[in-house]
């Protein structure tokens, strides 16, 4: 059987999925070795994913952000499924899972997998179910049997809900939001109906092995994650916690790799915590943490409500973000709610990766800032974490060419603009107007912007996007200028 990835490095191999992420993150290829060895990273590279870019997940290394897709019963069509993948991985997710619980999972799975350059997620209890008719019907055959096709399948890592035991039950009882996971209700109610401890950990050890022949990751279902800011830090998530910590020490018995979920919903004064805990109680196994929402009361804004939650947690140490839409609570995302929850959770993962001074992730910033002072708008826009959207919220009030080497924007208009005014100062030009209006070739007579002087604001339409197989990999290999942090690029705005 060929080694999964932390037994090679225990073994002290370096591989090529360790030398590409090395490559990727700029980082030296022993230390990868070392940190997915000690199990503080994960490569999540299933063997019989052929079209995977190899990335690391561990709080050593740039913050990731996931992306969930999937179909339901009400849309199923393997060619929207695509576009939802490529939506994804154009807007710059590191990882997808693909959620599906409608029909055609199968072919939907092997199509995603056959076209991913990112890592692919399941939630094998989901397909369980649907096959079983109902939660109680599950059977420990059938898990068996779910989770061993999808590895076969090529998928990555696997959220497995081992961690809730029937002993957690009780403690949900005073809670305001009860068990809002749906894997970790699907069980609940398995257990309640059975009368028996929760098949998937039961059945872990068997899994191990499953995953061990095909090298799929662990990622550790929260199933008693809280679903509100009331129930976040309680008995019971924290009970689950200690059985996941477990869980992760038996995989790694296994020689199979883990991270581990987290919530939810935690106030801010509380984000750091549940971080440090679930670092102390994993020994160090990455967190994969969904937001967390940092208050309840904005639906319709939780990707905002979320994204501060994620920035606090990715500064504390999470290593992957599980994005959240503007739709959560609310319906399923379309294109636009997940554009919109990328970039959200894209800017908490950089903002994370800046407080925490991962080596180069300023330099996107600081690149930004000097095409900026230096009125370069078109470099602006194709180092903009989303190019589209800079450049159209732009061209809505100053479309013409010449506006791109204008030395002011609609924001503040000409006569206000104080990045113009302090260059003038300090080349000591006079700032005249007929000067400017020379050096930026504008047209300030017939032009309007001289007098907007608001944010400009609105909606618009994406650009259509390439086919998924026009795309180079991960978008961020092509499109950020070397020396720019590249780990969780965009398309380019061209
Ligand atoms: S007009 Fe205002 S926002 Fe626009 S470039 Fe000048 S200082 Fe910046």
């Amino acid at each position: 059987m060929a080694r999964t990835q932390i037994a090679a490095a225990r073994e002290g191999t370096i591989t090529d999925e360790m030398q590409r992420v090395a490559d990727r993150e700029n980082r030296d290829p022993e230390y990868v070795r070392q940190q997915v060895a000690d199990g503080q990273a994960v490569i999540p590279a299933n063997r019989n994913h052929d079209a995977l870019d190899p990335m690391i997940i561990g709080r050593e290394f740039a913050t990731k952000v996931n992306a969930n897709i999937g179909n339901s019963e009400e849309s199923s069509d393997l060619e929207t499924e695509l576009e939802k993948l490529h939506t994804a991985v154009h807007y710059g997710a590191d990882t997808v899972m693909d959620l599906g619980t409608g029909a055609n999972l199968d072919e939907i799975r092997e199509t995603h997998v056959e076209h991913s350059p990112v890592p692919i997620g399941t939630v094998p209890l989901y397909e369980a179910v649907k096959r079983a008719g109902s939660p109680e019907a599950i059977t420990t055959d059938l898990l068996l049997e779910v989770i061993e096709k999808q590895a076969q399948q090529g998928v990555d890592y696997m959220t497995i809900h081992a961690g809730i035991l029937a002993e957690h039950l009780p403690l949900t009882d005073g809670r305001k939001t009860g068990i809002v996971s749906r894997g970790g209700s699907i069980m609940a109610k398995w257990m309640e109906e059975h009368g028996e401890q929760n098949p998937l950990f039961q059945l872990y050890d068997e899994i191990c092995e499953v995953f061990a022949e095909h090298d799929v990751t662990f990622s550790l279902g929260d199933s008693l994650r809280p679903g509100s800011l009331a129930d976040a830090c309680d008995e019971a998530q924290y009970a689950e916690l200690d059985t996941l910590g477990e869980l992760t020490r038996r995989a790694w018995e296994h020689d199979v790799q883990v991270m581990v979920e987290g919530p939810g919903h935690v106030p801010m004064h509380e984000v750091a915590e549940n971080v440090e805990r679930q670092q102390e109680v994993c020994d160090g196994a990455p967190f994969y943490v969904l937001g967390p929402l940092v208050t309840d009361v904005a639906p319709g804004y939780d990707h905002i409500t979320s994204a501060i939650g994620a920035a606090m947690a990715a500064q504390a140490g999470a290593a992957m973000l599980c994005y959240v839409t503007p739709k959560e609570h609310l319906g399923l995302p379309d294109e636009e709610d997940v554009r919109d929850g990328l970039a959200a959770y894209r800017i908490a993962a950089h903002a994370g990766d800046v407080g925490n001074e991962r080596p180069g992730a300023r330099d996107w910033d600081d690149a930004v800032s000097e095409a900026r002072y230096e009125f370069d708008w078109r470099e602006q826009f194709r180092l903009a974490l989303d190019p589209d959207r800079a450049r159209e919220y732009h061209d809505q009030t100053l479309p013409e060419d010449n506006y791109k080497e204008a030395r002011f924007c609609s924001m503040c208009g000409v006569e206000f603009c104080s990045m113009r005014i302090d260059q003038d100062a300090r080349d000591g030009a006079d700032g005249e107007m007929a000067e400017l209006e020379s050096s930026a070739g504008t047209d300030l007579e017939s032009s309007p912007a001289a007098e907007v002087n608001v944010p400009p604001v609105g909606t618009h339409e994406s650009d259509e996007l390439p086919p998924i197989e026009d795309c180079e990999g991960v978008p961020s290999e092509t499109d950020v200028e070397p020396g720019v942090e590249s780990e969780s690029g965009t398309a380019s705005d061209d």
